[in-house]
């Protein structure tokens, strides 16, 4: 008899554990299935319709573990549960607050910043975070196919003060492997270039996305290898997230992590203090908070610069200096993000 029953996104029999690809397809996108799952009152339900009609729930099962159950209040269930206030419109919150439609000179790639540019590798992503600035982004019309790489390849080619390849997305490794070691070997042929630069929240989602396919190309490319996660909590960091860390920084990554500055999530002291802890235990250092970008929908996230400001001073008491996130936000038209 061959049973196999679906604990965190494993097997509990001898067989091949579930793989990422089929435990992305299984996550969770339905409100009321989110709900029921976690135990959470029918006065939810509103709320979670109507925000998934505007931006699709999604979550994994392995993510949804590490959420407690019957807590409205728990950080992960925050970052991944519409509720009813993202049906707010406050001014200044917009559908594309980064004006990145304006910094698009070949689908796909966006150069906004000197000696680097970013790389749309794939539109998807793992999870669907409620705060995200790309929550209204034309993704479909900036996923390119093959042949359109060239261009983006071209345009690399051709512009030598380019060191730096960022992949990002929506999340680049919701791409298939087989894509992503043809991109890679792409662009470790561009002489210029030095580094690779991946932006992910996929090894934290769903932690077996960090497989030997993906090391295989990560291990064996030329370019220097910085992966920067995006965790907003400590609870985001479990063994399974450790493991898979242990496993980039053994194909030779150094391990970055950015966070956003979260309302109800991570806006105190002592919960910040705690991820850069942890974030360290797992081999990672923190790179960024950013302060959330104005996106329609997200408003209720929102901490106040002078609040955000006050929040990193403190925390200045509380960590060594290598443990202190920068405090910044993207400015559209700026050539860097800018410090708080
Ligand atoms: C954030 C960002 C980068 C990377 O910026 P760093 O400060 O080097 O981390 C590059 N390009 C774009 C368009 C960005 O938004
Ligand atoms: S993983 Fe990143 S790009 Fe994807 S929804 Fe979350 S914040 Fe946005």
């Amino acid at each position: 008899m061959q049973e196999n029953i679906i604990i965190a996104g494993k097997c509990t029999s001898a067989q091949a554990p579930v793989s990422w690809q089929q435990q992305l397809s299984q996550a969770i996108r339905d409100p009321n299935a989110l709900c029921k799952r976690l135990g959470l009152s029918d006065q939810w339900l509103a709320g979670a319709h109507a925000g998934h009609l505007q931006f699709d729930i999604c979550v994994p099962e392995a993510y949804l573990a590490r959420i407690k159950a019957n807590n409205p209040d728990d950080p992960l269930l925050r970052q991944v549960l519409p509720i009813s206030d993202e049906m707010l419109t406050p001014h200044g919150y917009v559908t594309d607050p980064l004006e990145e439609a304006d910094h698009l000179p070949v689908k796909g790639l966006i150069h906004k910043y000197a000696n680097r540019v970013l790389l749309i590798a794939s539109p998807n992503c793992a999870i669907n975070c409620r705060y995200c600035f790309r929550r209204h982004f034309p993704y479909s019309d900036n996923s390119p196919s093959r042949a359109q790489w060239q261009e983006a390849l071209d345009y690399l080619r051709g512009n030598t003060s380019i060191h730096e390849a960022i992949l990002s997305g929506g999340d680049p490794l919701a791409a298939n492997d087989r894509q992503l070691s043809w991109l890679v070997e792409q662009l470790e042929s561009i002489p210029h270039l030095k580094r690779l630069r991946i932006h992910t929240r996929l090894p934290v989602v769903i932690p077996d996305r960090v497989d030997n396919d993906l090391l295989g190309w990560l291990s064996s490319t030329r370019l220097q290898k910085v992966v920067v996660l995006h965790i907003n909590h400590a609870n985001e960091i479990d063994q399974a997230v450790m493991d898979a860390c242990t496993r980039l920084k053994q194909a030779g990554a150094t391990l970055l992590n950015q966070s956003v500055l979260l309302r109800g999530v991570n806006d105190d002291v002592a919960t910040l203090e705690t991820l850069s802890e942890r974030l360290f235990e797992a081999g990672v250092l923190p790179y960024y908070l950013h302060v959330l970008d104005p996106v329609q929908g997200a408003a209720h996230f929102n901490v106040p610069d002078d609040e955000a400001r006050t929040l990193v001073t403190q925390l200045r008491d509380h960590l060594p200096g290598f443990l202190m996130p920068r405090l910044v936000r993207e400015v559209p038209g700026r050539g860097s993000k800018t410090p708080l």
